[in-house]
């Protein structure tokens, strides 16, 4: 059998007092497309900041490709990872967030190999090599000595796509990555998106793009309050909502 890529069972997650995952439970499969959609507060980047062990969870259990976010089992008993095997854990997962965060100076193509160099070890020219192929997948290999100040929003959006794919994740998790766009930059942006969909990357992208949640996802997830609320095909879910609050929130974005 086929293990999830992530699999959430019953995950939740304070900040104080503040209860904001109650229960949360997914799973993707490995190549599978998520889309989270929902109100803003309802703890889609939470999700996703505690599968990448940017948050610790408080109760449930999370793990992506069979390994426990943030602890190593052995028999019945939980380990907290060390700080060194969180971050070798995280450099197997890519996230793109809504603000690009790109360093301002360095080149579009520094950027991208930075850290394979620092952090994998790769030698410089296998990884400018690699970061040129990925430059041309994200179609900026013309901007590839650009600076971030030179370059769109969405630009700089791709070149972040392709800085978290030279770390050839096996999980790509991406947080409202076209709302800080103008809408005429989203586009292209979503394009490469879906081209990565359909190279088999595994995928959970938090979006308010109704159309590329329909045409790319496999299951859409819409939460509310710190729950799954509902989960379907897009077919299901867009089209056909069973619960209340689910055609509420699709009335209102829709
Ligand atoms: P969404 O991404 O769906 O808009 P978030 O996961 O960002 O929702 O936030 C869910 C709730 O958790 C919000 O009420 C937010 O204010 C709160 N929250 C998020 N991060 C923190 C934090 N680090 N400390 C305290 N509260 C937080
Ligand atoms: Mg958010």
């Amino acid at each position: 059998m086929t293990e999830p890529m992530v699999r959430a069972e019953q995950v939740h997650k304070r900040f104080g007092r503040l209860a904001v995952l109650k229960g949360v439970s997914l799973t993707v499969m490995p190549g599978e497309v998520t889309c989270v959609i929902g109100p803003s507060g309802s703890g889609k980047s939470t999700f996703l900041r505690c599968v990448n062990h940017l948050e610790k969870i408080d109760a449930g259990r999370l793990s992506v490709d069979g390994q426990l976010v943030g602890y190593r089992q052995e028999g019945d008993k939980l380990y907290e990872l060390r700080e060194r095997e969180v971050a070798r854990n995280r450099a197997e997962i890519g996230m793109v967030f809504q603000h690009f965060n790109l360093f301002g100076h360095m080149t579009a193509l520094q950027n991208v190999c930075a850290a394979p160099v620092q952090v994998l070890g790769i030698a410089r020219q296998e990884a400018r090599e690699h970061g040129i192929e990925l430059l041309r997948r994200v179609g900026l290999e013309d901007k590839r000595d650009a600076y971030p100040s030179q370059l769109s929003g969405g630009q700089q959006q791709r070149v972040a796509i392709a800085r978290a794919l030279a770390m050839r994740p096996k999980l790509m998790l991406f947080d409202e990555p076209t709302s800080a766009l103008d809408p005429e930059l989203v586009g292209d942006v979503l394009a490469v998106m879906r081209g990565l969909a359909e190279s088999g990357m595994t995928m959970i992208v938090v979006t308010h793009e109704m159309g590329f949640a329909r045409e790319v996802a496999d299951t859409v997830v819409f939460m509310d309050g710190g729950v799954i609320v509902e989960a379907g095909t897009p077919s299901e879910l867009l089209a056909n909502p069973r619960e209340a609050r689910t055609r509420d929130f699709l009335g209102k974005v829709l």
